[in-house]
């Protein structure tokens, strides 16, 4: 196992401003190939906190990512900060020059002394090209552990991992394949699955982990196992994924990185099928959720966000007399939704989402959380509630995964 330490500098991750989102996508880079990360680490930009986490750092770890505090400006100390941790003077190294003159000359813009500054590295480091930025990534080595510097700049920071770091920690450590294989499921609570599942779990040889990652409604199943033959390890995790599927075979959406949309666009795709969408509690999110990736307009026609009765009404032709006598959140309402958006699309398909998401609107009869969503095709019109939580969003998110999940299960069925 060779330890990897993540280690974030930057007040604002403190502060609680920024978000640490590169430990999770340098986590996700070091794990999918095959080496062990044991901490993330958030520290301030302070001298002495740095000093102590680097010299932690040494004595445990084989790979110290650290990101942040590579800025021009005196905020940001990481480069003379290790330039003093290992007792280093600076140089002006002339190619990360030349990168930035060319990065400023491109965007028309003048160069300070702060912007050559960037240019300096300890005497020690290995510079590390940075495509998109003026920060240069730095890899230093002190008894056998890896230091690699990169900028806090997220898309800069994955850039140089994707492109250098990894690259180059493969060569250096040449660790063993690590293999996830995932199965994504939909609709069962994760404590249903592992019973349903118990008699297969149980016979899984001691070398392969499984995980459950329960996710807004959905649970991913991920299987790992590492090794220095990665085709026997392929095979192995793909023959437990076959024995496995035939027990939960209707909850299954997915493998990997397949997401429910994905599936449910397949289908339509597959079945030459268009869709309308009608949504009152979940905003627009669905017809997002589909629209993120390419390719939606093979199969979405358009969506109305029927947020006041009044569009229920006028746009999709919710009878006034339904919302009086059963509400809009109802099941009539949300039937008369599904049906109306499919008939003023003219799409083969509509389906509808209205409910109480919250924080407040709710009553006793329909407390926040309660939600209804619809399906509506030429041949049948159904719609199913659900209890969900007092949580704004994740209500938005839930009743999302809900209603894809229906339209998913309607489509197989077809
Ligand atoms: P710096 O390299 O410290 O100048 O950071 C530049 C910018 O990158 C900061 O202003 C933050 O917006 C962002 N950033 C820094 N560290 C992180 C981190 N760990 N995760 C996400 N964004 C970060
Ligand atoms: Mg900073």
């Amino acid at each position: 196992m060779i330890p990897a330490y993540i280690v974030a500098i930057g007040d604002e991750l403190l502060y609680g401003q920024t978000l640490n989102t590169n430990a999770y996508s340098l986590s996700k880079m070091l794990t999918d190939v095959g080496f062990k990360v044991i901490k993330h680490i958030s520290i301030a930009d302070e001298r002495q906190a740095i000093l102590d986490t680097f010299e932690e750092m040494s004595k445990v770890a084989k790979i110290v990512l650290i990101t942040g505090g590579l800025g021009p400006t005196k905020d940001d100390i990481t480069k003379k900060t290790f330039a003093e941790y290992f007792n280093v003077g600076m140089r002006r190294d002339e190619v990360v020059l030349k990168h930035i003159e060319n990065l400023f000359s491109s965007r028309g813009r003048m160069m300070t002394d702060l912007n050559k500054s960037q240019a300096d590295v300890p005497t020690n480091c290995t510079v590390i090209h940075n495509m998109y930025g003026t920060a240069p990534g730095m890899w230093f080595e002190k008894n056998g552990c890896i230091f690699v510097s990169m900028p806090g700049v997220p898309y800069e920071t994955e850039n140089i991992m994707s492109n250098e770091v990894i690259p180059r920690l493969l060569d250096f450590f040449k660790p063993p394949f690590i293999v996830h294989k995932k199965v994504q499921t939909i609709g069962v609570p994760e404590s249903i699955l592992a019973q349903t599942i118990e008699d297969w779990e149980n016979d899984l040889p001691s070398h392969v982990r499984l995980a459950y990652l329960p996710h807004l409604g959905k649970v991913t199943l991920r299987l790992t196992s590492e090794g220095d033959d990665k085709e026997k390890i392929d095979e192995e995790l793909n023959n437990q994924v076959k024995k496995v599927i035939p027990l939960i075979e209707k909850y299954v959406y997915g493998f990997d990185d397949e997401t429910i949309e994905g599936k449910v666009a397949d289908l339509l795709k597959e079945k030459n099928l268009t869709l309308g969408i009608a949504e009152s509690c979940t905003g627009g999110y669905v017809a997002r959720t589909f629209t993120q990736h390419e390719g939606a307009s093979a199969f979405f026609e358009g969506g109305i966000i029927a947020y006041s009765n009044d569009v229920k009404i006028k746009i999709l032709g919710v009878k006034l007399d339904t919302i009086i006598k059963y509400g809009s959140v109802s099941e009539q309402t949300a039937l008369e939704m599904a049906e109306g958006i499919r008939r003023t699309l003219g799409t083969k398909i509509g389906i509808a989402t209205t409910g109480v998401a919250g924080t407040g609107g709710g009553t006793p009869e329909k407390p926040v959380g309660t939600v209804w969503i619809a399906y509506s095709d030429e041949n049948e019109t159904v719609a199913k509630t659900y209890q969900l939580t007092k949580n704004r969003n994740l209500n938005i998110q839930l009743s999302t995964n809900a209603v894809l999940n229906l339209l998913r299960k309607k489509l197989i069925e077809k």
